[in-house]
Order: structure tokens, then C-alpha cells, then sequence
């Protein structure tokens, strides 16, 4: 039985033009839309005028719809012949339940594709100048939530801080803003008080707004700017270079 196809798509950080073609090619052909909360307007504003768009983030203040509703009216729409795109932020694999959505919607028959999207934390750093690895600060890159499943236990922040020291990682933190008091104490249990921070929110954005800090004072640094959601917090050496990039503004990504 022909059950249909659901395309994942990644809408990447914010900035339309950081879409991939095969991302905007879907949004265009689609007759459903699915989408997030983190997808803005500008990305939506792609798809065909005749399809129909559903909202199902957490707009206007409202709820967000319940996953298992979402997925059934994904799987509704694909059986009645649609060509549904499920539009979420940054890339769909990352944090963003893609990983669940794949798992029923194969389970109930209907072909999934999924077409990544730039993730916000990279994009992040790279709006600041700076890189994820360096061949002298960062052997690698872990990116992680601040935010677990309710009931499930969360990230060992402890035992995280003391490899990324020992390994020389950089830690991209997502969903991390509301929890960083905690984020923060436990991270200098194995991170140094002076350890590098940076606090982006809105990335890619006109909105955009960032701060440079340390680990020590990382919570007061986000309530003292007002920082809030979307935002990722970016732990290690490579923030050291964003003082370096504002003084050459020639290195940050063209905007
Ligand atoms: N799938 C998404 C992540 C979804 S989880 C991705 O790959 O980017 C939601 C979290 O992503 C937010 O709480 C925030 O930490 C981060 N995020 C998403 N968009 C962002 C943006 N434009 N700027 C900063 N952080 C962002």
C-alpha cells in the first residue's frame, strides 16, 4: 500500500540564503507545510501561495502541538497523496525530534527524506568570526543540550568539562540559556573560571545579538544583557579569537 512521502526539511539558522537548493526546492513544490517555530517568515514566504502552511511551534504564545498529533497529521496528509515538507530549524537531525519523526512515520509505511539544513550552532560561531576547531584550541566540537527529556537523566555536565578540557573540545550548547546557573557550576568543575564564553541569540538574524564572557560569570553575563531564546552557548580557547575578529570585521561571513 502507497502510504505516501513526509520530506524533513532543515531550514537552516535564520537567514533565507542560507538554505540549500534542495531545501528550497522542496518548500517550493510542497502542498503541505509543517512548521516550526524557529523557521521564520521569510523562509515560509518560499513555499507555492496555493499550499497550506500549519504552524505547530509555540506562536502567539500559544502551546506547541503535541508530537504524536503532529506526526498523525503528517501521516494523514502524505496518505491523502500530498506532498508534505516538515520545516524545522536549523538542521532536522540536531536536536530538533527529527530522529523520532523518522522512526513513526517509517513504522506507519510512508517514505521519509531528509534534506539537512545548516545547524544554529555552527552558524553561530561562524557569524562571530571565529571557528569551531582550531588546530591550536580545539581538537573537536560537541554540541549538546542543556535540556533532557523530562524523566530522562540529563548531560554529565561534570565529566563533559573535564574532557573538553583534557581533549581540547569546544562545547556548542543548545536549549542552554534557561539552565545556565546550573550549566555553569558544573562545567567548572573540570573547565577553568577563565575558560572563553559566547552567548549568541537570534544567529543569522537582523536580530542578532551576542555576548563574549567567561565561564565564571556566564550566568550573570546572559541576565545582565537579557539574553534569552533561541541561543547557544559556545565554550572554549576559539572565543578567544572573537576579540581578534571584531578588531579585522574583514573575517566575519559576509552578511
Ligand atoms: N534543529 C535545530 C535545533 C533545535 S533545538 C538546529 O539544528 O539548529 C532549539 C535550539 O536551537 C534553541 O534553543 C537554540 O539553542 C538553538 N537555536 C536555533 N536557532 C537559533 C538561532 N537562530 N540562534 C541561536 N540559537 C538557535
Amino acid at each position: 500500500m502507497n502510504n505516501g512521502k513526509v520530506t524533513l526539511v532543515g531550514a537552516g539558522p535564520g537567514d533565507p540564503e542560507l538554505l540549500t537548493i534542495k531545501a528550497l526546492k522542496a518548500i517550493q513544490a510542497a502542498t503541505v507545510l509543517f512548521v516550526d517555530d524557529l523557521v521564520s517568515d521569510d523562509i515560509v514566504a518560499f513555499a507555492n501561495p496555493a499550499a497550506r502552511i500549519v504552524h505547530v511551534g509555540k506562536r502567539g504564545g500559544c502551546k506547541s502541538t503535541p508530537q504524536a498529533f503532529i506526526e498523525k497529521l503528517m501521516l494523514l496528509a502524505a496518505r491523502e497523496g500530498e506532498n508534505v515538507v516538515r520545516l524545522k530549524g536549523g538542521d532536522p537531525f540536531v536536536f530538533g525530534r527529527g530522529g523520532e519523526e523518522v522512526e513513526h512515520l517509517k513504522a506507519a509505511g510512508v517514505q521519509v527524506d531528509v534534506v539537512n539544513g545548516i545547524t544554529a550552532g555552527l552558524a553561530a560561531v561562524t557569524s562571530l568570526g571565529v571557528p569551531l576547531t582550531h588546530r591550536q584550541h580545539a581538537h573537536g566540537v560537541v554540541f549538546v543540550t542543556g535540556h533532557a527529556k523530562p524523566g530522562v537523566v540529563g548531560t554529565d555536565w561534570q565529566l563533559l568539562a573535564s574532557t573538553a578540557y583534557k581533549a581540547k573540545l569546544t562545547l556548542v550548547i543548545y536549549m542552554g540559556v534557561s539552565a545556565a546557573e546550573r550549566i555553569q557550576n558544573e562545567l567548572l568543575c573540570g573547565l577553568p573560571a577563565s575558560t572563553p564564553v559566547a552567548v549568541i541569540q537570534n544567529a543569522t538574524l537582523a536580530t542578532q545579538r551576542h555576548i563574549t564572557t567567561t565561564l565564571g560569570t556566564l550566568a550573570d553575563a546572559i541576565a545582565g544583557a537579557g539574553l534569552a531564546s533561541p541561543s547557544v552557548i559556545v565554550v572554549g580557547d576559539v572565543i578567544k579569537g572573537v576579540a581578534l575578529a571584531a578588531t579585522h570585521p574583514e573575517v566575519v561571513r559576509a552578511a
